[in-house]
């Protein structure tokens, strides 16, 4: 074995923290911690002989034979003669529509959100609606939720200020509608146990922020993954429609780039400030760019300049820690 040449997996992606690197492997959903080091060896190394590793690093062979072991048991490295038979997967990320997802406050005039959902929104390739219902309406989510039936929404995620006993009629909703994939209780006074919903004690607007809670948060797919080497995950492709109908690129934003009714999205979205604040990565954010989590961190907290750096900063700390490995 020793002289057949290794590489990492095509599903498999090595990324390095400032402290420590991840091995990431999409197929399985897992990770795993590593010494930086040992990234920097699988980056120069890749598709030489193990042999040449060992003969390089004499003197580290015993930690060496414990990582091929290690990577070996997991599924992490090919070892072949013809190591060229598995070619890399692209990290491109592509999509022929420039908006995804679109949050939008249902207190939003009738006739307006009526004249968008039936007649725009199929146009701009929207997949996901998130709707934010202050006061529960239910005759009124039906009505708006019959347009979005007609349309190529897949998923839909209700937002809903918490009160007491929704929960029944919410069950009957989503079995007649069933693309609404997740109801979120905000300002929540109590958390019932075994509810198949989401009840969170934070504002709004701390619930839209998402911030990450653990590693359960992350997201383990290849596409959003791609998407975060060059852009926000969170906010790439969003946008953020009040009850005015005013756009904005998130719920705090305090610049307005045009109304529902009077604007066409498609062109909004053409605006170098959302482009901009789109394409920030987290190589771009301080803290973030130096956490070995930020290609598979979903957090939402908003990229914010500072006068000081070329970097931004979040609007809310984060509970991970990237210089100590810890969570908080
Ligand atoms: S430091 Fe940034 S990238 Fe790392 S876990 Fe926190 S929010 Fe995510």
């Amino acid at each position: 074995m020793i002289n057949k040449k290794f590489k990492l997996f095509s599903n498999c992606f090595a990324v390095k923290g400032i402290n420590r690197g991840i091995i990431i492997d999409f197929q399985r959903k897992n990770y795993y911690t590593v010494p930086n080091q040992i990234v920097d060896l699988l980056d120069e190394y890749s598709g030489k002989e193990i042999y040449s590793l060992f003969s390089d690093f004499n003197n580290d062979k015993p930690i060496l034979k414990k990582y091929i072991r290690f990577f070996l048991s997991n599924e992490l490295i090919i070892v072949n003669n013809d190591i060229s038979q598995y070619p890399a997967i692209s990290t491109n990320f592509e999509r022929p529509y420039s908006i995804d997802t679109l949050t939008l406050d249902s207190n939003l005039d009738k006739s307006i959100l009526k004249n968008f959902l039936e007649m725009k929104i199929d146009g701009l390739g929207v997949s996901n609606l998130r709707m934010i219902n202050e006061v529960f309406n239910l005759q009124e989510i039906i009505e708006t939720l019959k347009f979005i039936d007609k349309s190529r929404i897949k998923s839909v995620v209700l937002y809903l200020k918490y009160a007491v006993g929704l929960e029944t009629e919410l069950i009957k909703l989503q079995n007649k509608f069933p693309r609404i994939v997740e109801v979120v209780f905000y300002d929540a006074k109590e958390i019932p146990n075994n509810s198949k919903f989401i009840y969170e004690q934070k504002s709004l607007e701390e619930v839209l922020a998402m911030k990450i809670r653990n590693h359960d948060d992350f997201t383990m797919e290849l596409s959003n993954f791609n998407e975060s080497l060059k852009y926000n995950f969170a906010y790439n492709r969003t946008l953020f429609i009040d009850s005015f109908g005013n756009i904005k690129r998130y719920i705090t934003d305090e610049s307005i780039f045009g109304n529902l009714n009077t604007h066409d999205l498609n062109k909004i979205v053409q605006n170098n400030e959302i482009i901009d604040f789109w394409e920030i990565s987290r190589d771009k954010i301080n803290v973030c760019k130096d956490c070995e989590f930020r290609y598979i961190c979903p957090d939402g907290s908003v990229p914010l300049k500072t006068t000081q750096d070329k970097y931004y900063t979040s609007s809310q700390n984060c509970s991970y820690s990237p210089y100590s490995n810890k969570w908080s």
